[in-house]
């Protein structure tokens, strides 16, 4: 992108002690299936050549460890900072959160202390996306540190402002895919549902810029009817996924009342929600909105956590409190360049997330959308971060690394390589760790009963 951002990692230094303590045998590795292997294989009229010994083999592709870097400043999500006098009470309020939130410049600037080129986005940016955090997200920030995270993701940066010829404001196509306004159609059994165009905080990030944000984009009670109607109509639609926006802006009354019309539907199997209230405003998952979710079944919530910052215990509670609900949660992380594009952020992420019944789905390549390209990474580091993984957490833990293809190709999911060679049916693959071992393939038998 155009302006060289400060926490491009080539510029940060490993952490030897992270790396050290992040190398410790796995309790049963693929070396021992490969010594089991062997045996098994004694008995094949084709014996295999010697099991390769485990080597050292040539170190794998280079893993940008790191120490993860800043945890959550606020860590219990309470009034902090220049909200530490609001009553409680107040704070836990989700209307007076969204009451509350930043717009205006004047008040970031004073509540947040804008470096001059924070300010110079701001202003420049103005008539691109507009501006939106709560004061829970918003204390989240490490005050005056443009590198923070919280910072990064949700106040104007000067990479907005630069376009690139390859960018979208559609990249997904999800306009051209409509049967009805507001419904998004591009597999068979599944579609996505835009019920508003409002979110607590507005993502820097956000691949919707084009309409989330913008009044004339709001899904208004007869385009929400009419796509009920279509999808009523529609008998192959088992999956219907609601986003914008946030599903969560609206009232308890009108999405319990969307989610039981959707469950009516005889054909509708699953009910998915988009949300990042989670992240950018736990109030709102109250002990009486998580109630009434107990009745809608199933009901799966994909968030969207991208950094540890974002971990406090109000989060953590909004968590349990779905999952207590019985909703599946599943975390939908976007890789962006000095925000988490190193291995052990990650990895902190992904285990907060599981310690709190959240399973991380995907990591998403950030899309080719207008004025995000900034916040790209290299292909080859998300696939550096899923090796990292690997072998460092359980499978639970590692999502799949997608790239939502453009101009509605749909989802591609990218794995990294772990084939050595191959020589018929014998194989040799090299584990995250960077050893090699023999694997013997099934094949052998069907050549050979
Ligand atoms: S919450 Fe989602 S839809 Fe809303 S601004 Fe952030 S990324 Fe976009």
């Amino acid at each position: 992108m155009q302006h060289p951002h400060p926490a491009d990692a080539s510029s940060r230094k490993p952490d030897p002690s992270a790396a050290h303590a992040e190398h410790p045998a796995p309790p049963h590795t693929t070396e021992d299936n490969a010594a089991a292997n062997s045996t098994g294989a004694d008995a094949h009229p084709t014996p295999p050549p010697e099991p390769e010994r485990a080597t050292v083999a040539p170190p794998g592709p280079p893993l940008r460890r790191g120490k993860a870097h800043g945890a959550c400043p606020n860590p219990n999500g309470g009034p902090a900072g220049p909200w530490t006098d609001v009553p409680e009470d107040d704070w836990n309020r989700w209307t007076w959160q969204q009451a509350n939130r930043l717009r205006r410049l004047d008040d970031i600037d004073r509540a947040l202390h804008l470096t001059d080129d924070e300010r110079d986005a701001f202003v420049r940016s103005a008539n691109l996306f507009d501006v939106a955090v709560t004061p829970y997200y918003a204390s989240l920030m490490r005050t005056g540190d443009p590198r923070c995270p919280i910072r990064l993701q949700s106040l104007p940066q000067k990479g907005e402002l630069a376009h690139f010829p390859f960018e979208l404001d559609d990249p997904l196509a999800e306009e051209e895919h409509m049967p009805v306004p507001g419904i998004t159609y591009r597999y068979p059994d599944r579609i996505l549902f835009y019920v508003t165009h409002n979110c607590p905080v507005y993502c820097r990030h956000c691949t919707r810029k084009r309409k989330v944000a913008d009044p004339g984009s709001a899904a208004a009670r007869l385009q929400i009817e009419e796509g009920l109607r279509w999808i009523a109509r529609t008998t192959t639609v088992r999956d219907v996924l609601l986003s914008g926006g946030d599903p969560l802006t609206l009232s308890d009354d009108r999405l319990l009342d969307l989610l039981h019309r959707l469950a009516d539907i005889p054909h509708v199997e699953v009910i998915r929600l988009g949300t990042r209230n989670p992240v950018t405003l736990p109030q709102r998952f109250t002990p009486e909105l998580c109630q009434r979710l107990r009745d809608v079944r199933p009901l799966y919530v994909h968030t969207h956590f991208n950094h540890p910052a974002e971990c406090s215990a109000a989060a953590a509670t909004a968590l349990e409190r779905l999952a207590d609900a019985g909703c599946v949660l599943g975390n939908q992380m976007v890789l962006l360049r000095g925000v988490n594009d190193d291995p052990a952020t990650v990895l902190e992420l992904n285990r907060w997330l599981l310690r709190h019944r959240c399973r991380p789905y995907y990591i998403f390549q950030a899309d080719m959308a207008r004025g995000i390209t900034h916040f790209r990474t290299p292909l080859q580091r998300g696939l550096d971060i899923i090796e990292h993984l690997r072998g460092r957490i359980g499978g639970m833990g590692v999502p799949h690394f997608a790239i939502d293809l453009p101009g509605g190709g749909g989802k591609i999911t990218l794995t990294p390589e772990h084939v050595v060679h191959r020589d018929g049916n014998h194989w040799t693959f090299r584990n995250t760790f960077g050893r090699t071992f023999s694997f013997v393939d099934a094949g052998a038998l069907e050549d050979d009963p």
